[in-house]
Protein backbone atom coordinates (compact mmCIF):
# COMPACT_ATOMS: atom_id res chain seq x y z
CA UNK A 1 0.00 0.00 0.00
CA UNK A 2 1.53 3.48 -0.60
CA UNK A 3 -0.09 6.68 0.83
CA UNK A 4 0.03 9.84 -0.45
CA UNK A 5 -0.90 13.01 1.64
CA UNK A 6 -3.13 15.23 0.12
CA UNK A 7 -1.66 18.81 1.72
CA UNK A 8 -5.57 19.61 1.87
CA UNK A 9 -8.36 19.18 4.59
CA UNK A 10 -11.22 20.09 1.71
CA UNK A 11 -13.51 16.83 1.46
CA UNK A 12 -14.85 17.34 -1.95
CA UNK A 13 -11.10 17.65 -3.21
CA UNK A 14 -9.94 14.46 -1.55
CA UNK A 15 -12.83 12.36 -2.75
CA UNK A 16 -12.46 14.25 -6.38
CA UNK A 17 -8.41 13.15 -6.02
CA UNK A 18 -8.98 9.93 -4.94
CA UNK A 19 -11.45 8.65 -7.73
CA UNK A 20 -9.16 10.41 -10.34
CA UNK A 21 -5.88 8.55 -9.33
CA UNK A 22 -7.25 5.27 -8.88
CA UNK A 23 -3.68 3.53 -9.30
CA UNK A 24 -4.00 0.27 -7.84
CA UNK A 25 -2.87 -0.15 -3.82
CA UNK A 26 -2.63 3.99 -3.48
CA UNK A 27 -4.45 5.38 -0.36
CA UNK A 28 -4.71 9.08 0.25
CA UNK A 29 -4.94 10.90 3.71
CA UNK A 30 -5.76 14.28 4.46
CA UNK A 31 -3.26 16.19 7.00
CA UNK A 32 -5.81 15.78 9.51
CA UNK A 33 -5.83 12.52 8.74
CA UNK A 34 -2.56 11.52 9.15
CA UNK A 35 -1.80 13.68 12.10
CA UNK A 36 0.39 16.22 10.44
CA UNK A 37 0.70 20.17 10.92
CA UNK A 38 1.31 21.68 7.90
CA UNK A 39 0.22 25.11 6.98
CA UNK A 40 2.68 27.08 5.33
CA UNK A 41 2.19 30.78 3.89
CA UNK A 42 1.08 30.34 0.46
CA UNK A 43 3.05 33.52 -0.87
CA UNK A 44 4.42 32.41 -4.47
CA UNK A 45 2.76 35.00 -7.01
CA UNK A 46 1.92 31.73 -9.39
CA UNK A 47 -0.41 28.73 -8.92
CA UNK A 48 2.34 26.20 -9.75
CA UNK A 49 4.69 28.09 -6.70
CA UNK A 50 1.80 28.03 -4.27
CA UNK A 51 1.31 23.98 -4.83
CA UNK A 52 4.45 23.47 -4.53
CA UNK A 53 4.82 25.33 -1.34
CA UNK A 54 2.00 23.21 -0.33
CA UNK A 55 3.26 19.84 -1.62
CA UNK A 56 7.00 20.54 -0.24
CA UNK A 57 5.85 21.08 3.25
CA UNK A 58 3.76 18.17 3.77
CA UNK A 59 6.44 15.71 2.26
CA UNK A 60 8.39 17.14 4.63
CA UNK A 61 6.34 17.27 7.61
CA UNK A 62 5.32 13.93 7.37
CA UNK A 63 8.91 12.39 7.05
CA UNK A 64 9.41 12.19 3.25
CA UNK A 65 6.11 10.58 2.37
CA UNK A 66 4.54 10.65 -1.35
CA UNK A 67 2.29 14.08 -1.35
CA UNK A 68 0.01 16.13 -3.12
CA UNK A 69 -0.98 19.66 -3.03
CA UNK A 70 -3.01 21.92 -5.63
CA UNK A 71 -3.85 25.66 -6.22
CA UNK A 72 -6.37 27.32 -8.41
CA UNK A 73 -8.02 29.94 -9.56
CA UNK A 74 -9.58 32.39 -11.90
CA UNK A 75 -8.14 34.40 -14.58
CA UNK A 76 -10.58 37.57 -16.21
CA UNK A 77 -8.37 38.52 -19.30
CA UNK A 78 -9.82 41.48 -18.89
CA UNK A 79 -8.67 42.44 -14.99
CA UNK A 80 -4.67 41.32 -16.77
CA UNK A 81 -5.28 37.79 -14.93
CA UNK A 82 -6.66 39.08 -12.08
CA UNK A 83 -7.46 37.69 -9.48
CA UNK A 84 -5.18 34.87 -10.20
CA UNK A 85 -3.26 33.78 -7.13
CA UNK A 86 -5.78 36.16 -4.47
CA UNK A 87 -9.05 34.41 -5.98
CA UNK A 88 -9.81 33.54 -2.42
CA UNK A 89 -9.24 36.63 -1.37
CA UNK A 90 -10.00 38.84 -3.97
CA UNK A 91 -12.87 41.36 -2.28
CA UNK A 92 -10.35 40.91 1.84
CA UNK A 93 -8.89 38.56 3.90
CA UNK A 94 -12.36 37.43 5.23
CA UNK A 95 -13.97 37.83 1.75
CA UNK A 96 -16.91 35.00 1.29
CA UNK A 97 -17.71 33.72 -2.41
CA UNK A 98 -20.54 36.38 -2.41
CA UNK A 99 -18.23 39.08 -1.32
CA UNK A 100 -15.80 37.88 -4.68
CA UNK A 101 -18.49 37.46 -6.95
CA UNK A 102 -19.82 41.33 -6.74
CA UNK A 103 -16.56 42.43 -6.73
CA UNK A 104 -15.44 40.83 -9.90
CA UNK A 105 -18.98 41.87 -11.69
CA UNK A 106 -18.13 45.46 -10.25
CA UNK A 107 -14.70 45.49 -11.85
CA UNK A 108 -16.08 44.30 -15.05
CA UNK A 109 -19.33 46.90 -14.67
CA UNK A 110 -18.11 48.09 -18.46
CA UNK A 111 -16.61 45.53 -20.07
CA UNK A 112 -18.58 44.02 -22.96
CA UNK A 113 -19.54 40.29 -23.54
CA UNK A 114 -17.05 39.87 -25.72
CA UNK A 115 -13.76 41.24 -23.51
CA UNK A 116 -15.17 39.17 -20.93
CA UNK A 117 -13.35 36.29 -21.61
CA UNK A 118 -11.64 34.06 -18.81
CA UNK A 119 -10.31 30.66 -17.43
CA UNK A 120 -10.02 28.91 -14.12
CA UNK A 121 -6.57 27.25 -13.68
CA UNK A 122 -5.39 24.37 -11.77
CA UNK A 123 -1.91 23.36 -10.66
CA UNK A 124 -0.90 20.20 -9.16
CA UNK A 125 2.53 18.69 -7.55
CA UNK A 126 3.10 15.42 -6.85
CA UNK A 127 6.26 14.73 -4.69
CA UNK A 128 7.19 11.56 -4.61
CA UNK A 129 9.00 9.40 -1.76
CA UNK A 130 12.37 10.41 -3.35
CA UNK A 131 11.39 13.84 -3.10
CA UNK A 132 11.15 13.67 -7.29
CA UNK A 133 8.79 16.50 -8.83
CA UNK A 134 5.54 15.82 -11.23
CA UNK A 135 3.58 18.58 -12.23
CA UNK A 136 0.33 19.20 -14.19
CA UNK A 137 -1.96 22.19 -15.47
CA UNK A 138 -5.42 22.18 -16.42
CA UNK A 139 -7.87 24.79 -17.54
CA UNK A 140 -11.50 25.77 -18.68
CA UNK A 141 -12.32 28.76 -20.85
CA UNK A 142 -14.78 30.56 -20.78
CA UNK A 143 -16.85 34.09 -20.25
CA UNK A 144 -18.12 36.01 -17.14
CA UNK A 145 -21.87 36.90 -17.20
CA UNK A 146 -23.61 39.28 -15.66
CA UNK A 147 -25.50 38.10 -12.48
CA UNK A 148 -25.09 35.13 -10.63
CA UNK A 149 -26.90 31.79 -12.05
CA UNK A 150 -26.83 28.30 -10.03
CA UNK A 151 -26.89 27.11 -7.36
CA UNK A 152 -24.24 24.53 -7.73
CA UNK A 153 -20.32 24.44 -7.27
CA UNK A 154 -19.03 26.98 -5.26
CA UNK A 155 -16.83 30.16 -5.69
CA UNK A 156 -17.00 31.64 -9.01
CA UNK A 157 -18.77 29.38 -10.55
CA UNK A 158 -22.37 30.95 -10.50
CA UNK A 159 -20.90 33.59 -12.90
CA UNK A 160 -18.53 31.37 -15.01
CA UNK A 161 -20.10 30.38 -18.27
CA UNK A 162 -17.85 27.91 -19.70
CA UNK A 163 -17.52 27.91 -23.58
CA UNK A 164 -17.77 23.95 -24.01
CA UNK A 165 -21.22 24.67 -23.27
CA UNK A 166 -21.64 26.94 -25.30
CA UNK A 167 -23.84 29.61 -23.50
CA UNK A 168 -25.93 26.83 -22.06
CA UNK A 169 -25.29 27.23 -18.10
CA UNK A 170 -23.13 28.31 -16.09
CA UNK A 171 -20.82 25.82 -13.99
CA UNK A 172 -22.97 26.40 -10.88
CA UNK A 173 -25.92 24.52 -12.95
CA UNK A 174 -24.06 21.47 -13.97
CA UNK A 175 -24.16 18.38 -11.71
CA UNK A 176 -20.51 17.96 -9.91
CA UNK A 177 -19.59 14.84 -12.29
CA UNK A 178 -19.98 16.65 -15.23
CA UNK A 179 -17.98 19.81 -14.17
CA UNK A 180 -15.09 16.76 -13.21
CA UNK A 181 -15.12 15.87 -17.07
CA UNK A 182 -14.54 20.03 -18.35
CA UNK A 183 -12.99 21.38 -15.32
CA UNK A 184 -9.55 22.65 -14.68
CA UNK A 185 -9.39 20.42 -11.70
CA UNK A 186 -10.44 17.79 -13.81
CA UNK A 187 -8.02 18.23 -16.55
CA UNK A 188 -5.37 18.62 -14.40
CA UNK A 189 -5.79 15.44 -12.96
CA UNK A 190 -6.38 13.33 -15.95
CA UNK A 191 -2.64 15.05 -17.25
CA UNK A 192 -1.26 14.21 -13.91
CA UNK A 193 -2.79 10.57 -13.81
CA UNK A 194 -1.07 10.06 -17.62
CA UNK A 195 2.15 11.76 -16.44
CA UNK A 196 2.29 9.42 -13.39
CA UNK A 197 1.41 5.85 -15.65
CA UNK A 198 4.51 7.14 -18.47
CA UNK A 199 6.89 7.69 -15.74
CA UNK A 200 6.25 4.61 -14.20
CA UNK A 201 6.05 2.60 -17.51
CA UNK A 202 9.69 4.13 -18.39
CA UNK A 203 10.99 3.05 -14.64
CA UNK A 204 9.58 -0.87 -15.81
CA UNK A 205 11.27 -0.62 -19.09
CA UNK A 206 14.55 0.15 -17.49
P1 LIG B 1 -8.15 26.87 -3.89
O1 LIG B 1 -7.09 26.46 -4.85
O2 LIG B 1 -9.10 25.76 -3.56
O3 LIG B 1 -7.62 27.58 -2.69
O4 LIG B 1 -9.09 27.89 -4.67
C1 LIG B 1 -8.79 29.27 -4.74
C2 LIG B 1 -10.01 30.05 -5.13
O5 LIG B 1 -10.19 29.99 -6.55
C3 LIG B 1 -11.33 29.56 -4.54
O6 LIG B 1 -11.56 30.10 -3.28
C4 LIG B 1 -12.33 30.06 -5.57
O7 LIG B 1 -12.61 31.42 -5.34
C5 LIG B 1 -11.56 29.94 -6.87
N1 LIG B 1 -11.82 28.64 -7.51
C6 LIG B 1 -10.96 27.61 -7.65
N2 LIG B 1 -11.56 26.57 -8.28
C7 LIG B 1 -12.82 26.97 -8.50
C8 LIG B 1 -13.95 26.32 -9.11
O8 LIG B 1 -13.93 25.17 -9.55
N3 LIG B 1 -15.07 27.05 -9.17
C9 LIG B 1 -15.18 28.31 -8.70
N4 LIG B 1 -14.19 28.95 -8.11
C10 LIG B 1 -13.00 28.28 -8.02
Amino acid sequence: MKTVILATNNAHKVSEISNALDFPGWQFLTLREAGIESDPEEDADTFLGNARIKALAAHEASGGMAALADDSGLEVDALNGAPGVYSSRFAGEDATDADNNDKLLADLADVPDDERTARFVCTLVFIDEDGSETTSRGTVEGRIGHEPQGDGGFGYDPLFWPDVFDGACTLAEVPQARKNEVSHRGNALRALKFKLQIAQAKREEM
